[in-house]
This record gives structure tokens, C-alpha cells and sequence, in this order.
């Protein structure tokens, strides 16, 4: 007779489940043996435990092993190493309860362990028929699926792209072949490793959702996907409000919503370079879209990175290519076939994510036809998931009223661009706003976060009104911008502006600014495909000068690194890219072009006033390194020499770096987010990465004690553009402040009034 062990994380439950069996068997003796937790009341599988149970029942005809979740699957598999007939064992992927009672009635009857296995494996057959759940289907090839489940879907807005890219992402590193059916509409079947065919199925709240899966792993795919259904696929419940974003660039914003990135793309007419090729291209194209989206750390983006490896998708794609399609119109032609599945389906947010494809759609076709970041259509409030640094940098203040975005943080890039472009703006507003429509009517405020989407002509009034007091206090602050910012008690302030290009140093210089407290080198690093040498570097460096007619620059060296990588220069793989290889740790590993920078630098001192400044220094030995090279690129006599504040670890220690600098310029993105283990974007730690925290106050402080009288302290992070926080920006010691250039005015009142 065939033995059956019982291998469950629980003893007594094991126990019950073998007398319920025995129950079924009707006295006639059937060889049980138990594995099961590891002693009577602790939960947990023994492979030892296992093994041992199945030479036990093993009378010669073989075991059938019915097993519970999870570890117990693992168990078992490792228990089949030691047993000295592993072939006469099977392990059934049946229910355990109702597989066992099957498996026993079948082995008391005396059939044979491949019988008694297939009678455990439909043990839910009964009790699926009778409550109408769907019993497993054979598929084509006229097998049963390996493991079936129905999931029921709880999420506010259904299997809407973000469960949907968790669903995906999570079945994909089984191996199995899992598919799902909407049970509540009777769709058909589609992958559940493609997103596209997911969506397709018009999950909404409350709809059971087929499961069936086929090999290997096809029992713990379908048990995971049951588990996470269950949470809702990892998402929180959410307010029906829009909710209040983060306050990122002050100024009231009124306008009809606009959206970026839906700028129709004239496709070129040209024949395909063969297969080959245009693949290729296609697949450079995918890459560098890759590399942009991931630049974001946004997670809002993870269902357009999905996108971009969705088998689906890319075969059909790959199907177009090989019938002689160019790239781009492969690309378009399959992702418009993808979009429009969306369109069709019933629910507006499901609808309102063909957006998504579209979005990634055009970024991958810029890419791939060398196309300029586009810029939104019209005058409004732009509406986005988030900006990449290109995108930010080309909207015009103009046109645009306001910027509202669902991810990011007001020091994360994207915020700090809006700011220099003096472009009111809100981030971290949450997913919910994507579902604006097109053409509404958004009032925001990016002094307070708040984003109002078809306001009542009462709460309109209420942001006009708000509008024009913030245009008078504007303009009574432009008014004495040119004059230089004095406190109440006499003390003289430099207020100076962050610039990222030469047109940052104009607007500086139209609103004011005393000098260049901070010049982000990297903007002519990034995005290219080799280093600029140094006449290159002398010229765009002389031009800000120029713009701002002669007043000092602070050209910061090279903040590249993981988070900034230079495509010539493409970084390690890191795990934490922010405690990495970045800013002057980045230039000291690669000499020869830290050695060129610095030697521009010097050229451009010895024309203009300068100062120059290391980012992310940590240690002495560092900094002295970073002067030494200095040393060698030349002599230029009024070049002043400082170092950003940005790590604690040289808050703390400032006295040791004071006989190295003339100045230090603490920069509080950073200095925010090492101090408080708080990613500076990531919208979900806004209230940590927010305004001056105390931690933050207390590195000031010693850096104000340890300069003296000698060393010049400034403050070129986004908190020397808050108003409220510059009275204790100056007790601290900081006697410059660098801001925004459409800060500069406001920030100089602000001193004004202390
Ligand atoms: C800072 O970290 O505060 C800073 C000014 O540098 P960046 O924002 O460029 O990292
Ligand atoms: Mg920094």
C-alpha cells in the first residue's frame, strides 16, 4: 500500500488533518506519518523530520508527500536528497487538508502512487464545482494547469499600473508560467509577466481575478500572488482628496492643466537599415531611456520601466522590425496598439493610464530621433509624474504658471530647477493628481503645497487675491534688489544666487544678486559624450562672469557621480549611489580631468573675481589632495578657496579643515539628507528633508564656532531661500547666502528684516 506523509508547518493541525482523514477511510488502515513543526507548538519544517517520515511509511509501493506552504515545499525538496529511493516519492502540489483526505481514500483502496497522487492534486475539484470557483482547465495541450487560485482585487482603483507593475515584477522571478483571467467580466487569459495584457483585463475594486499557473515553481507563484493580493499588492489605501504636496518654489499658479510629453513626434520617412540595425538602434534608444528614468529614483516611473522589458510588447515590436518597419515606426505602431488597449477599457483610471505608455512611448522615440526634451504645449499649470533634469530646464516662466508633481522633494533636482527658473511649483503631490485632466483648471500654491483642481469661483478668488499680494511684496523687493541687504543691527549680507548655466547668471543678475554663491559645473558635463576641455570649460566660465558684469563667480567643482553619472565616465554599479563615489571623491579618482577643471578655473580667476569650492569633502587628507592639485594647475592671486559643508562628518570636524579654506559653504540638500538618513528625493520622507531641522541647526552652529573671524560661512543649499529660516541662518555665524536667482530679492528683504 502507498504510505502519505504530512509535512505542515503546525503539528496539532497535522494531527487533525490525519484523523479527519481517517475519518473518510472508514477504518480501513492507511500509512500515515507525520512531519510537522518543530515540536508541539512551535511553527517550522525539518528536512531531517521529513526524510525520516517517508522511509517510515515507505512500505515498497511508494509515498505520496502532501505538504502545506512555503518552506515545507523547500523542505521537502531537500528531505528527497536523502532518502535512498527518491524516485518511489512524489510530492503533490494538492491541497493539504482536502489532498490528504483524497490521497487516503485512494491509497486504502490500494491504487498505485502515481493514482494516489493524482487524486490528492484534484483534491479541490468537489468544492470548487459546488461553489461555482473555477476548477482548473486544461490549456491547450490538454493539461491541467500546476496550480490554480482566484484573488480578489482590493484596491481603491483596481489593478491600476503600480500593483500592476508589483504583480508583474514579483511573478517574473518564479519559474512558472502564470496567467489570470478578470472572472467578474469572463476576460480571456493573458500573461501575467506582461503589464500591457494585465492591464488589459480592467481590474477594478472588488473583481476575483483566475489564477493558473504552470511549472516548477507554478504552486509558490500562485500561493505569492494569493499572499499579495491579499495587501493589496503593497499599496496604501489612499485619501480621495488631492492630497497637499511639498511647498517647492514659491508663487501662486493659475492656469488650465497641461501635460508634458504628449507633443505629437513627426515620424520620419525613411526606409529601415535592416533588421539588424534598426534593432540595434531601438535597443541604444531603450537604454538611454533607461538610464534617464532611473536617474529619477522616482518610483512613480517604475511602471515606464516595466514597459520598456514587457515581452509583449517588445515582440511585437521585434515582429515589425523583421517585416522591414524603421525602429522608430516599430516602436510607435506597437506602443500605440498598447495605448489604445487602454483607451477601450471601461474604468477612467485605467483609461487615464495609456497616458503612461504614451509618456514612455515618446521618450523612447526622442531618443531614438535625437529629439530635444519637449516642452508643454500651451500656458498652464504643468501636471507630471516628474521632470527629468532636461525637461525642467526647458520650460519657459513665461508660459508656464505653475509645476505640480507627484513625486519628488523641494531639494530633489527637479524642484531646485523650477526654483531657478522662478516657476511656482509643487512636488510630492502623490499619484492622484496625474488623474487631472487635460485642459482643467488648477490653482496652486507653491509657497504652501497646496494644488486645487476645478476650484469654486470662491477658493479662485481666494488664490487671485493671494496672487496679488505676493506680486506687490515682489515688486517692492525688486525695487531695491540692486542695493546690498544690511540687518537692523548692521551687519552686511552677501545674498548671491545658484546658477546652472549662463542664462541662470542673467537672471541673477536681473534679480539683484550680489555674486554667484554657487555655479553647478556639472550642467556642462552631463549629457554629452566626452569631457569639455579646457578652453571650452574657460569660455562658458568667462560668459557667466560676463552675465553677471563682473561680480564674483564660486565655480564648485565637478559634482558628478552615481546619481549624476557621466556617460563617458559610466560609475561602478553601487548599492547606495548617494554614500558613493560622488563629488570630489569622484574627481580625485579621476585626475586627469579634475586636473583640466582646475586649470581652467585658475585661468578664468586670473581675468575675473573667483573663488573656487570642492563638493561632498569628509576628510582633511581629501581637501589637502584637492589644494595640492590646485596648486599645480597654476596661481592666480584673488582666487579664494573654500569647501562645500555637506557630510557631518566635516560639520563636526570644521576646526581641522579652517586652516585649508577661506570659505565654507554648507550645502544643507545634502547635509540635510546625511544627517537625518533621509533621501533628499524621495517624496515620502517630506517631513524629514522639509526646513531646518534641529540635528541640521546644531552642524551649523559648530561650523559658525570653528570658522572665527577668518573663514567666511555661507549657505548655498535651498534653505538660505527660506525666509523663515534666515534670522537663524545669521545667529549661526553664515554671513552669505546663495539662493535661487528668483529668491535673491525676497531672501535680501528677509535680512533686511532681521
Ligand atoms: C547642497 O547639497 O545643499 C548643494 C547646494 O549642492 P547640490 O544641491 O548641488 O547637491
Ligand atoms: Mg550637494
Amino acid at each position: 500500500m502507498v504510505g502519505l506523509v504530512v509535512v505542515c508547518h503546525s503539528r496539532p493541525l497535522a494531527r487533525a488533518a490525519v484523523a479527519l482523514a481517517a475519518e473518510m477511510t472508514r477504518g480501513r488502515p492507511v500509512a500515515v506519518e507525520i512531519a510537522a513543526g518543530l515540536d508541539d507548538e512551535t511553527f517550522g519544517t525539518d528536512a531531517v523530520a521529513i526524510s525520516e517520515a517517508i522511509a517510515a511509511a515507505d512500505s515498497g509501493d511508494g509515498v505520496v508527500v502532501l505538504l502545506d506552504l512555503g518552506s515545507a515545499v523547500l523542505s521537502a525538496e531537500l528531505a528527497l536528497e536523502m532518502v535512498d529511493e527518491p524516485g518511489r516519492v512524489v510530492l503533490s502540489a494538492g491541497p493539504l487538508v482536502e489532498g490528504l483526505v483524497a490521497a487516503a481514500v485512494a491509497a486504502a483502496s490500494g491504487a498505485d502512487r502515481h493514482e494516489v497522487a493524482a487524486e490528492a492534486g484534484n483534491g479541490l475539484a468537489g468544492k470548487q464545482s459546488h461553489l461555482g470557483a473555477p476548477v482548473a482547465e486544461p490549456d491547450e495541450a490538454g493539461r491541467a494547469p500546476d496550480s490554480t487560485a482566484t484573488i480578489t482585487i482590493r484596491n481603491a482603483h483596481g489593478l491600476h499600473a503600480r500593483p500592476a507593475a508589483r504583480l508583474v515584477t514579483e511573478v517574473r522571478a518564479f519559474d512558472a508560467r502564470v496567467e489570470l483571467r478578470n472572472a467578474t467580466t469572463g476576460s480571456a487569459w493573458v500573461p501575467a509577466s506582461s503589464l500591457t495584457r494585465v492591464a488589459t483585463l480592467g481590474a477594478l475594486r472588488g473583481h476575483d481575478l483566475d489564477v493558473r499557473a504552470e511549472g516548477r515553481e507554478a504552486e509558490k507563484a500562485v500561493e505569492h500572488l494569493v499572499a499579495l493580493a491579499a495587501q493589496s499588492f503593497g499599496e496604501a489605501e489612499e485619501p480621495d482628496d488631492v492630497p497637499e504636496g511639498g511647498a517647492a518654489s514659491p508663487g501662486v499658479g493659475i492656469g488650465p492643466a497641461l501635460r508634458i510629453r504628449d507633443v505629437p513626434i513627426e515620424l520620419p520617412d525613411v526606409p529601415s537599415q535592416g533588421p539588424a540595425t534598426e534593432w540595434r538602434r531601438l535597443e541604444q534608444a531603450i537604454g538611454t531611456t533607461r538610464q534617464e528614468i532611473g536617474r529619477l529614483h522616482s518610483p512613480v516611473f517604475d511602471a515606464h520601466l516595466l514597459l520598456l522589458e514587457d515581452d509583449d510588447l517588445i515582440t511585437d515590436v521585434r515582429g515589425r522590425i523583421d517585416q522591414d518597419e524603421t525602429a522608430a515606426r516599430a516602436w510607435h505602431g506597437a506602443t500605440a496598439r498598447v495605448a489604445a488597449q487602454f483607451d477601450e477599457l471601461a474604468d477612467p483610471y485605467l483609461r487615464g493610464r495609456a497616458a503612461d505608455v504614451r509618456a514612455v512611448a515618446q521618450q523612447v522615440l526622442r531618443a531614438l530621433l535625437d529629439l530635444p526634451a519637449p516642452a508643454p504645449d500651451g500656458d498652464g499649470v504643468l501636471i507630471a509624474a516628474d521632470l527629468t533634469p532636461a525637461e525642467a530646464a526647458a520650460l519657459d516662466p513665461g508660459r508656464i504658471a505653475g509645476v505640480v508633481l507627484a513625486s519628488g522633494s523641494p531639494t530633489s533636482h527637479a524642484a531646485i530647477l523650477t526654483r531657478t527658473r522662478g516657476i511656482p511649483a509643487v512636488v510630492g503631490a502623490g499619484p492622484r493628481v496625474l488623474e487631472i485632466a487635460a485642459g482643467t483648471l488648477v490653482a496652486m500654491d507653491g509657497g504652501t503645497g497646496e494644488v486645487v483642481a476645478d476650484p469654486s469661483e470662491q477658493v479662485l478668488a481666494s488664490f487671485r487675491s493671494r496672487a496679488d499680494q505676493q506680486g506687490v511684496r515682489r515688486n517692492e523687493a525688486l525695487a531695491r534688489a540692486p542695493e546690498t541687504a544690511v540687518t537692523s543691527q548692521g551687519i552686511r549680507i552677501e545674498v548671491g544666487a545658484n546658477v546652472g548655466s549662463v542664462e541662470d547668471a542673467r537672471a541673477a543678475a536681473a534679480n539683484g544678486a550680489d555674486l554667484a554663491g554657487l555655479v553647478r559645473t556639472e550642467f556642462l558635463f552631463l549629457d554629452r559624450t566626452e569631457a569639455p576641455g579646457v578652453d571650452e570649460q574657460v569660455a562658458v566660465y568667462r560668459r557667466i562672469a560676463e552675465a553677471l558684469g563682473g561680480r564674483r563667480i564660486t565655480l564648485r567643482t565637478l559634482d558628478a557621480g552615481s546619481d549624476k553619472p557621466l556617460p563617458y565616465l559610466p560609475p561602478p554599479t553601487e548599492a547606495n549611489p548617494f554614500l558613493g563615489v560622488r563629488g570630489l571623491r569622484h574627481s580625485l579618482a579621476h585626475p586627469a580631468m579634475f586636473a583640466e577643471q582646475l586649470r581652467a578655473i585658475v585661468r578664468v580667476a586670473r581675468e575675473t573675481p573667483v573663488s573656487v569650492m570642492f563638493p561632498m569633502v569628509t576628510t582633511v587628507d581629501e581637501l589637502r589632495a584637492a589644494r595640492a592639485m590646485l596648486a599645480e594647475a597654476g596661481e592666480a592671486p584673488g582666487l579664494r578657496v573654500g569647501m562645500m559643508v555637506e557630510v557631518p562628518a566635516a560639520a563636526l570636524r570644521a576646526a581641522e579643515f579652517v586652516p585649508y579654506v577661506d570659505f565654507f559653504s554648507i550645502g544643507t540638500n545634502d547635509l540635510t539628507q546625511y544627517t537625518l538618513a533621509a533621501e533628499r528625493g524621495n517624496a515620502a520622507l517630506l517631513s524629514l528633508t522639509t526646513g531646518l531641522d534641529p540635528a541640521v541647526a546644531r552642524l551649523i552652529d559648530e561650523v559658525g564656532r570653528a570658522a572665527g573671524e577668518r573663514v567666511l560661512v555661507a549657505v548655498c543649499g535651498e534653505l538660505a531661500g527660506d525666509e523663515a529660516v534666515v534670522p537663524r541662518l545669521l545667529a549661526a555665524g553664515v554671513r552669505e547666502l546663495s539662493v535661487a536667482p528668483g529668491l535673491v530679492p525676497l531672501v535680501k528683504q528677509a535680512v533686511r528684516a532681521v
